[in-house]
């Protein structure tokens, strides 16, 4: 019993997310037992998030202290977000046009597209929304882009008052992120419980059409092959060979990163696994709040590498699929789209896909398109945000290295 209770916290996930996929197949009428847990969890996540950005952004930019040190890790940041989600897409990129996922699938067939949820999701009205007309509602909506924004501006702002007005207020957040982190170590106890709940759920859902999602997986292997291959060799490959540019010992902060990995994968949504991430990338990795609460909230809400390259391999594959031969100027501004895409895209499940309609539109394919890639989305969402997450770690720990921070990897 003593061993099982000190049973580190990545060993029990794994264990809770193979009991959880045996029950899923085993028991998927009796899902409704326990998928309960996996609901107040992803709920308790939720209910961290808005005040944990918000507290540990405030504190971390008025800790930089002036226009200058923030300028300097804002660009840092930005590009290295930037250049690995780009360096992502050029590996799916190759991928797909190497293993042709799409030559040869014939789709006389037109799926209904929930076509609602494909609007209002130009790009113009995503970079509109950075600035909150009421930022009480975007709190409410949790519009991360609009929250993240208006905590750049109060913390930078803190640091130009005097002193009798900066420190209550540096002292408020300061007291109100230390709570926050205190919550968030106390949900993370129930990691394993919530995702014992959320994975079961997920796997009955599909094994309740077991036959036809075996026939959709075998007609889908090579698309889904490519996806995840390139997924697998940006993380283990790219961003491996990248920490040790930065003189960053890969396999150790993979090692401390596996719980992290693990939540993204079974939650597929970077913002909910973000209180998680804080915790593992501070207290396992050593690395600042100041750098750690600039860093990893914005890269859960712009930094996409996995989607990034799903997107572009997905559209590659639904323009094969359509038998379009995509010209080069085309690819082009396929990965640019994709690019942004990703940018766009939510923190939450399945908003890659969502998005995936921008670079459909930019191309002139059809937005049926993705009807082809439907069935397997939910699948590829777990593999995808846990590369996301892994993508801003690692921003984290080498913007700290540079800036010469002491860490433990
Ligand atoms: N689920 C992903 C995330 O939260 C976004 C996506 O759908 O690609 O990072």
């Amino acid at each position: 019993m003593q061993k099982i209770v000190t049973l580190k916290l990545h060993w029990q996930i794994l264990i809770a997310l193979v009991l959880a996929i045996v029950f899923g197949i085993f028991l998927p009428e009796k899902v409704i037992y326990v998928s309960w847990m996996g609901d107040l969890f992803l709920r308790a996540l939720k209910m961290i998030i808005i005040p944990l950005i918000i507290s540990s952004m405030i504190t971390g930019v008025a800790n930089i202290g002036n226009a200058e040190s923030l300028g300097r890790i804002g660009m840092k940041t930005i590009t290295f977000y930037l250049f690995t989600s780009l360096i992502a897409i050029i590996t799916g990129l190759v991928l797909v046009n190497f293993l042709k996922p799409g030559v040869g699938i014939n789709i006389g067939f037109t799926q209904q597209i929930d076509s609602a949820s494909f609007q209002n999701q130009s790009l113009g009205n995503i970079l509109m929304r950075i600035i909150p007309d009421n930022i009480f509602d975007a709190m409410a909506k949790g519009d991360m882009l609009a929250i993240i924004f208006f905590s750049l501006l109060f913390g930078y702002f803190v640091t130009t008052l005097d002193d009798k007005h900066s420190r209550p207020l540096k002292r408020f957040f300061d007291a109100l992120f230390a709570i926050m982190m205190k919550i968030t170590l106390f949900v993370i106890k129930f990691t394993p419980l919530g995702i014992f709940g959320i994975v079961a759920g997920v796997i009955a859902k599909q094994a309740g059409d077991s036959a036809s999602l075996l026939t959709i997986l075998q007609k889908m292997s090579i698309y889904m092959l490519a996806v995840l291959l390139g997924i697998f060799f940006h993380t283990f490959v790219t961003l491996s060979v990248i920490l040790k540019l930065g003189k960053i010992n890969p396999f150790r902060h993979l090692k401390n990163m596996t719980t992290v990995m693990l939540t993204a994968f079974s939650t597929s949504s970077s913002n909910a696994t973000l209180p998680i991430t804080m915790d593992a990338v501070e207290n396992i990795d050593g690395v600042s709040n100041k750098i750690s609460s600039f860093t990893l909230p914005l890269g859960a809400t712009i930094n996409m590498n996995g989607t990034a390259l799903y997107e572009c391999v997905a559209v590659i594959f639904i323009a094969q699929a359509y038998g379009i031969d995509l010209s080069f100027q085309q690819q082009f501004i396929i990965v640019i789209t994709s690019l942004l895409a990703a940018i766009g895209s939510a923190g939450i499940p399945m908003a890659g896909l969502v998005m995936m309609s921008v670079i459909l539109n930019a191309v002139g394919l059809p937005l049926e398109g993705i009807g082809l890639i439907l069935a397997v989305d939910r699948i590829l969402d777990m593999f995808r945000t846990a590369v996301n997450v892994y993508g801003d770690t690692c921003g984290a720990v080498i913007i700290a290295k540079s800036e010469g921070e002491q860490l433990n990897v």
